[in-house]
């Protein structure tokens, strides 16, 4: 059984969650030691805890240690098994973030499946359901990934209870080339809200709008989506955000976003995520962190060697580069500093069932 040490780098759930993925794929028995160490609050809290009992689910994993609060779990697969699965995280835990664990498992499965979540779709710290819609599936797309996403009720914080399904056939993956940056083709977004006056997108997008025009960016085409009780997608509790996307005619999507939250002005909103959308395109780079953060596992499974350049190289980044060079043959060069725009390269190991291909 390999150990991985869940304390190491980043020290988070994400470390968690790519060890889990990467051992249903490749049919590698895991012990999670020290598992979130580094934060406040370390072990599963719920969001963690579903992700692996989904993953388990997938692949009739044999488990140990699942507890909210346990620092330590044991995660042994058995036979692929595609079936649909429904999670529900029972909090407003973000609901991406378990897509995040599940997907690898899922492409590598036999036959298509599929998997319900209810929980938070716009949560801060994780990506929100519309950074997959129109950030990574496009990306993952690109390597050969066949991901469909439906959001079917948005879910903020406190109660989340949103609801998304994701449908995955099975792929196997192509490397990708992500380095140029070439030119900004198109800048687009969509303002969100659910059970809030009709002025609090309206304002978002303003903001966001007048922003990128101070930062030389016209031409902004930001959608609106004003939900209120009696429509199905609306959420059970109040929230708002936006998230903005560059195309780049290099194929590289960028974007920036932010949520809403009680005392925070619509306009501070707009700003934000104007702000951050901006930050990461100063970069020049063709992939944004967290996009980087999330590509790194795909590109140890495709077949063939990726490189990317990413705006910024973080520790989720690193964390996740160390944690497939453990669970696979897969070998990563990184060239430039933690905190600046990076290359990433990587030999996949063109992941295909039945062969062995643990380190
Ligand atoms: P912990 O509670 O231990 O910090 P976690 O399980 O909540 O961990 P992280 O380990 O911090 O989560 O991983 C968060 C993931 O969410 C990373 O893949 C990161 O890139 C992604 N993420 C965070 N914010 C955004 C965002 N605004 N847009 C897209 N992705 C994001």
């Amino acid at each position: 059984m390999l150990e991985i040490d869940g304390s190491m780098l980043e020290g988070g759930g994400q470390l968690l969650r790519i060890s889990v993925a990467l051992s249903a794929v490749t049919g590698t028995p895991i012990r999670v030691i020290s598992i979130r160490a580094k934060r406040q609050n370390p072990g599963l809290r719920a969001q963690h805890l579903n992700a692996v009992e989904a993953v388990a689910k997938l692949v009739n994993a044999k488990t140990e240690g699942l507890s909210l609060g346990s620092q330590e779990i044991t995660f042994n697969p058995g036979p692929m098994r595609a079936r649909d699965i429904e999670v529900d995280v029972g909090t407003a835990g973000s609901t991406s973030l378990i897509l995040q664990a599940i997907m690898p498992g899922m492409t590598f499965a036999e036959t298509p499946t599929s998997i319900v979540v209810k929980g938070g779709t716009n949560n801060p710290m994780a990506p929100p359901t519309d950074f997959l819609e129109k950030v990574l599936l496009p990306t993952l797309g690109k390597m050969g990934i066949y991901a469909s996403l439906e959001l079917i009720r948005r879910g903020f914080y406190p109660r989340g209870q949103g609801i998304v399904k994701m449908s995955v056939k099975p792929a196997t993956v192509s490397p990708i080339i992500l380095t140029e940056f070439g030119g900004i083709g198109r800048i687009s977004g969509l303002a969100y809200s659910s059970r809030l006056p009709q002025h609090i997108a309206e304002r978002m997008v303003s903001a966001a709008k007048s922003s990128l025009l101070r930062a030389g960016y016209s031409n902004v085409l930001i959608d609106q989506e004003m939900l209120q009780p009696g429509n199905p997608r609306c959420a059970v509790n109040p929230g708002c955000g936006v998230i903005l996307v560059a195309e780049l005619s290099s194929g590289g999507i960028i974007s920036g976003g932010a949520l809403g939250a009680i005392g925070k002005p619509a306009e501070e909103v707009g700003n934000e995520a104007a702000y951050v959308l901006v930050e990461q395109l100063k970069s020049h780079a063709p992939v944004d962190k967290h996009l980087g953060d999330q590509l790194v596992v795909w590109m140890g499974l495709a077949k063939g060697s990726s490189v990317i350049r990413v705006s910024e190289l973080t520790l989720h980044t690193l964390t996740c580069i160390e944690v497939v060079q453990r669970l696979t043959k897969a070998r990563f060069t990184v060239e430039g500093e933690r905190g600046s725009s990076a290359t990433i390269t990587c030999q996949g190991i063109g992941f295909q069932k039945n062969v062995s291909q643990a380190a």
